[in-house]
């Protein structure tokens, strides 16, 4: 089969490997469609989290059952169609014993710790099976769509924890697919009012109609949003970027006792970020890290995906082939996509 192997910063190899094997405790699915992540193009130039050296990439995986190992003939069936979220947690440490899975301690991924989906085929393990994310795509709901619900499913995980809600107002900083998605979750929870703050994707958050775009770059945020809001601040901020300002920001921009959620990661080279402490105190705010998902919000996100309370098929800015990954990922790092699907 052919696959995408990253064999070391910057250099994604084409290589023909050997279809994988499907032993009795193993499923083999047909990749039909991989989404290219934030993240996968993080690792593509910084190389692997967890000292992993050469790996197959891609953890938003859609595609159809090719074989099914004897012990998973109660729950597969060839044919079926399938979406895959990376995440795997081992059932048995402090935080999965409290239902903290995405916080698991031995935390490991499909695309790190096993061959991803920038494949023609992978293999799904026992291991997988048991304690990862596999779900049906829904009637109606195509591969490449369907490859949007692992990243949706990060995004309903943060917005349960934080309890968004009906009459919110909610700012989101960034205008990537995790702003957009964000947005149409707010408002599939029921918030009033979306502020988008964006950096350099402005077109494409446009299509989602944020009832406030603020262009980060002619514009400030903070005075923009308590203009927007007569000097009260938004009930929370999102900061779904990489920039350490943007946490900064989010602090200034919320009313007493608001939420801001720092949903995405900053530079490893370069966390730290400094935020007006005072406002924290006398204000009472929360502050709330967010980080992955458990099971049940993938499959959340296919269900909104096939209702359409996420438009899926409007992230997608193109499908590439898998020779054509690292200029796909020079499209995504400078914002000349939104989101690109691999068709391995
Ligand atoms: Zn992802
Ligand atoms: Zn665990």
């Amino acid at each position: 089969m052919q696959a995408a192997v990253l064999t070391g910063p910057g250099t994604l190899v084409m290589r023909e490997l050997e279809k994988p094997s499907c032993g009795e405790t193993d499923i083999l699915i047909k990749v039909k469609a991989c989404g290219i992540c934030g993240s996968d193009v993080r690792n593509y130039h910084a190389g692997l989290r967890g000292n992993v050296e050469e790996q197959i990439m891609g953890h938003e995986i859609a595609g159809i059952v090719e074989e099914v190992g004897r012990a998973w003939s109660d729950s597969f069936y060839v044919g079926q169609r399938l979406a895959i979220a990376p995440d795997v947690s081992c059932g048995t440490c402090y935080y999965c014993l409290r239902g903290l899975v995405n916080l698991c301690a031995a935390h490991r991924m499909i695309g790190t710790h096993w061959p991803g989906g920038f494949a023609e085929y992978i293999q799904l393990n026992e291991t997988i099976l048991a304690r990862g994310m596999v779900h049906p795509i829904p009637e109606g709901v195509g591969f490449d769509e369907a490859t949007l619900a692992e990243p949706a499913a990060s995004v309903l995980a943060s917005q349960h924890d934080a309890n968004i809600g009906l009459g919110d107002t909610v700012v989101v900083i960034g205008d990537g697919p995790i702003g957009c998605l964000h947005l149409e979750v707010a408002r599939a929870r029921g918030a009033s009012k979306v502020i988008m703050v964006g950096l350099d994707r402005l077109a494409f958050a446009e299509r989602f109609e944020p009832d406030h775009l603020i262009d980060a770059a002619s514009q400030d945020p903070v005075s923009e949003v308590m203009r927007i809001t007569n000097g009260f601040g938004a009930d929370a901020a999102i900061a779904a970027n990489p920039v350490a300002e943007t946490q900064a920001q989010g602090v200034e921009m919320v009313r007493k006792r608001g939420q801001v959620i720092l949903f995405g990661g900053l530079p490893k080279q370069k966390p730290m970020t400094t935020i007006n402490s005072n406002l924290i105190h006398y204000n009472e705010l929360i502050i709330r890290g967010s980080f992955s998902y458990p099971a049940a919000m993938h499959k959340l996100g296919l269900e909104l995906i096939a209702t359409g309370k996420i438009r899926a098929a409007k992230y997608i800015t193109k499908t590439v082939s898998l020779a054509e990954i690292p200029q796909a990922i020079a499209d995504l790092k400078e914002g000349r996509a939104l989101k690109i699907v691999v068709h391995p």
